[in-house]
């Protein structure tokens, strides 16, 4: 009975052992498996291991959230529109249009002092020809506005109805028709900011109605 009761002991024993040695392996897996998710979740939410792995998965609240603000505060402020350099750039060009109804579409245009030069496109929307309801686009200061356009429209269709060589016409395009355009470039040399400009239509009896206000900021 002594050799079944030390068989018995040594098959405790063996078997004591392989149970010591499972539940370690056991343990390790554990650990590395728990080890190896918080790893996964700083590799995705930090930059710490490499900072362009993962980076699709990476969750960015921080990113997305001031990117809204951004965009929100720019297009409701419209206070930004006299000071913002981006809309200055965008307004370096511009279009105006004009229709059979002796109508421009805009009573006003302003300008940044920031563009070196402007362009000033002119679009007639309307259908009939220049001799009957031309359009042009002439620029002055406004105390020269109404002396130069009943002299433009003197001029004649042959001057595109502006006094020949005269200073005090800032920018004047060419006089087009209906389904036509054209445009007009000028230094910004010529404009001071804060100054009093008057954009109009030369076309002899249209600069009563065809004008408007042009600002430089
Ligand atoms: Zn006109």
């Amino acid at each position: 009975m002594s050799d079944s009761g030390l068989g018995f002991s040594l098959n405790r024993f063996i078997g004591l052992m392989v149970l010591i040695a499972v539940i370690t392996l056991l343990f390790e897996w554990v650990s590395d498996f728990g080890g190896g998710l918080i790893k996964a979740q700083v590799e995705q939410t930090t930059s710490k291991y490499d900072p362009d792995k993962n980076i699709d998965k990476r969750i960015e609240p921080v990113v997305v959230l001031s990117n809204e603000v951004v965009v929100a505060s720019a297009s409701e402020d419209l206070s930004l529109l006299d000071s913002n350099n981006f809309v200055a750039e965008d307004s370096c060009q511009q279009t105006i249009e004009g229709n059979d109804m002796l109508q421009f579409n805009l009573k006003e245009m302003v300008v940044s002092s920031t563009c070196e030069e402007i362009t000033i496109t002119l679009v007639h929307t309307g259908a009939m020809p220049a001799n009957v309801m031309g359009h042009n686009w002439v620029l002055t200061t406004s105390s020269d506005f109404m002396p130069v356009a009943q002299e433009g429209g003197a001029a004649g269709a042959e001057n595109a109805y502006v006094p020949v060589d005269d200073n005090r016409v800032l920018a004047a395009s060419a006089v087009i028709g209906g389904g036509e355009e054209t445009a007009v470039t000028f230094s910004s040399s010529v404009l001071e900011v804060g100054g009093d400009y008057t954009f109009f239509c030369s076309f002899p009896g249209h600069y009563a109605v065809m004008k408007g206000a042009f600002k430089v900021v």
